[in-house]
């Protein structure tokens, strides 16, 4: 492992803190974080142990905060029990927040549906008793491969409440990707829809699983639970399978809540796959919860009166954090979203922020970049066509913001009055670990800023030692803290292989490169696989690709570095335009404008030897670049890599020429 990675780009704004959104802020001004972040260093256990008592509600108390006698399988407030259902539905019922909407649920074709918190507590009782009535029970593992949907959060919490481990596969995944989670997680229970809606489009569901289960090896599924979405036609296999409203039906609303040990596992879930195979990361109950709640009232400084809408799908992480769990155990009202940002046309989201009055929002760089190419190209869409002034916070995940797109979120989405969170995490994490805070943090476009209180943020070199500001390394956490993963599934040794690799002195590896500037703040530089070398400079992908997005013909860009015989390797950019997509003399003059650009910008070292223009760029099923792939097409070889979680495989043949 080599550590030093070079900056080469300057950003110089900074955006201090709203005065109305420091004023009562969970976390208000500096100081205050300040002192936390000082609480937490002195003394560790006390501070997560003080959070827990009042942030969770235990059926049996803890009686020690931190167990690192087998690290790093680390163990949080372990001989504690609670159930994390009962914290995000039952701990609401003696209150206002019973009545109040947990979820406003959009379909695809717009028609809103809701439920209180009371109704969705007795939807997950029902269903909860209904999976009790075949025999299902705590410890079991249970795949859940749903559309968006009140149903999709109906049968996570069920599983929650009973302690069986639910494992949710993303909608757009194959039979094959399904086949794998299912055989690898031993599932004994699958939840499932007749079909899916996107975009206008039915999409078979039940048909996948029936496809998956065929395979070999899912034996162990005695269940297929079907949630009738759409009344298609689907293959019923007798004694296996159930509807579920079937089986809610006629259950009591009322399901005693298992009470479960703090290191429970709640939840498996598989990574993005951006870098390689997906891994099963392992959540556990009460250190999972813990961070959830906590980074929605610090990072999103959450209030009775928000409305709050995260737009990721529930097959991800930040679904699960930040829609599942958080939201609910802090008692918001939050938009679900069943349908795609581009239908009917470009300015759904847009709409859908006016219609329901959202004051939170959340989504992925990927669609901001798209939205705002999109946007420029359909005027009567420009998000400056709807009333936006429900806003008060507007946050991003998933992959750097560059400061470009950062701006155009920042004046047109958030009209200079609403900080863009740019949050930094990892499925591993599950919760924010580095972000700004809408009360306390001048931004800076590009920069996800400061760590949260308690977590051990820094940037170091291979042999773990901290490195200077402005110098480039390994992201790293050297402290444990509650919502981090336990383990990889199955795999232990490969969890302590991947994160905690025997250099770095007991760290948590992440996988990310950045650098930390003299205010302390970090900057991710992209993934450590990912570093370019070019004639012995090693640059990160994130600062070529933000000075290719901040010229104005260019909406999106992925490099990676190629063997080269002269200068090591060459730096290859794949590039997505504002408009059509170039050919023959246009595409080569572009190419030269762009090479151009970026000596400048950067140096001539990091001018793109190859520039390649498609209509997209090759990304996971959650909008990720997938570089790993780039590479190879960048070699002009062909893909012969694991490529199911890839989104659109037809668009590499068009990346493969050269200008
Ligand atoms: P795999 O681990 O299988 O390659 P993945 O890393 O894409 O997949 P996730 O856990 O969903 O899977 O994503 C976490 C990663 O996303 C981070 O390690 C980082 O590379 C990137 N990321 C997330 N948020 C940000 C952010 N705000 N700024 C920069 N990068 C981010
Ligand atoms: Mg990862």
């Amino acid at each position: 492992m080599s550590s030093g990675i070079e900056s080469v780009l300057t950003e110089t704004r900074v955006f201090p803190p709203f005065p109305n959104l420091v004023e009562g802020a969970a976390i208000s001004g500096m100081k205050e974080y300040q002192a936390l972040c000082d609480e937490a260093r002195q003394s560790p256990d006390d501070f997560w142990g003080r959070l827990a008592r009042e942030n969770l509600n235990w059926t049996k108390p803890f009686s020690q905060v931190l167990d690192e006698s087998e690290a790093p399988f680390y163990r949080w407030f372990a001989d504690g029990e609670m159930n994390v259902s009962a914290n995000c539905l039952d701990k609401h019922l003696a209150t206002p927040t019973a009545n109040k909407t947990a979820l406003i649920f959009e379909a695809d074709d717009g028609k809103v549906t809701s439920v209180t918190y009371k109704e969705l507590h007795a939807r997950v009782c029902k269903f909860a008793n209904g999976l009790k009535s075949l025999g299902h029970q705590a410890g079991e593992r249970a795949i859940i491969y749903l559309p968006m949907s009140i149903e999709a959060v109906v049968a996570m919490q069920a599983c929650a409440r009973l302690g069986i481990i639910h494992s949710v596969v993303f909608g757009g995944f194959s039979s094959k990707s399904l086949h794998e989670r299912t055989v690898d997680v031993g599932a004994t229970l699958v939840i499932t829809a007749d079909e899916q809606v996107r975009g206008g489009k039915s999409i078979p569901l039940k048909n996948a699983v029936d496809e998956a289960l065929s395979m070999g090896g899912c034996e162990a599924v005695s269940h297929v639970v079907v949630y009738k979405r759409t009344g298609g036609p689907v293959q019923w296999n007798e004694g296996r399978d159930i509807w579920m409203n079937a089986l809610s039906e006629g259950q009591s609303d009322q399901c005693e809540p298992v009470s479960l040990n703090a290191e429970h596992p709640l939840f498996i879930l598989y990574t993005s796959g951006s870098t390689g195979k997906p891994k099963g990361v392992q959540h556990a109950t009460a250190g999972f919860l813990l961070w959830a709640l906590l980074t929605v009232k610090w990072t999103f400084d959450a209030k009775d009166s928000d409305v709050f809408w995260c737009t990721a799908d529930v097959g991800w992480v930040t679904g699960h954090t930040y829609i599942t769990y958080g939201p609910l155990a802090a008692g918001l009202t939050q938009v679900v979203f069943e349908g795609i940002p581009t239908y009917p046309n470009v300015g759904r989201f847009w709409e859908m922020i006016q219609r329901h009055k959202v004051t939170v929002f959340y989504t992925a760089p990927t669609a901001i970049r798209s939205l705002s190419k999109a946007a420029e190209g359909s005027p009567d869409y420009h998000p400056r066509e709807y009333d936006l002034s429900s806003l008060r916070i507007i946050g991003s995940v998933g992959e750097p913001i560059n400061p470009e797109a950062w701006m155009w979120y920042y004046t047109n989405v958030g009209r200079e009055r609403c900080p863009v969170l740019d949050t930094w995490w990892q499925t591993e994490t599950g919760a924010h670990m580095i972000t700004p805070l809408p009360g306390v943090t001048p931004l800076k476009p590009g920069s996800c800023t400061l760590p949260l209180p308690g977590i051990a943020a820094a940037v170091v070199d291979e042999a773990g030692e901290p490195l200077e500001s402005g110098k480039g390394g390994f992201l790293v956490v050297q402290r444990p803290w509650p919502g981090m993963i336990r383990t990889i599934w199955g795999d232990p040794e490969r969890f302590k292989k991947s994160y905690f690799p025997s250099e770095l002195k007991g760290a948590y590896l992440a996988g990310d490169g950045a650098q930390c500037d003299a205010d302390g703040y970090f900057w991710i530089m992209g993934r450590i696989d990912d570093v370019l070398n070019v004639s012995g400079h090693r640059l990160g992908t994130m600062e070529v690709e933000s000075a290719l997005v901040s010229h104005s013909l260019v909406a999106e860009a992925a490099v990676v570095g190629r063997p080269d015989a002269t200068t090591g390797e060459a730096v290859v950019a794949f590039v997505v335009l504002n408009g059509p997509l170039p050919e023959g003399a246009e595409a080569a003059k572009v190419a030269k404008q762009l090479r151009d650009w970026v000596a400048k910008e950067i140096g001539p070292i990091a001018k793109p030897k190859d520039i390649r223009f498609g209509e997209n760029l090759p990304k996971t099923r959650s909008g990720k670049i997938m570089r790993r792939l780039l590479r190879v097409v960048a070699q002009g070889e062909s893909v012969t890599q694991d490529v199911s979680t890839l989104e659109n495989p037809a668009i590499l043949d068009q990346l493969s020429q050269a200008w």
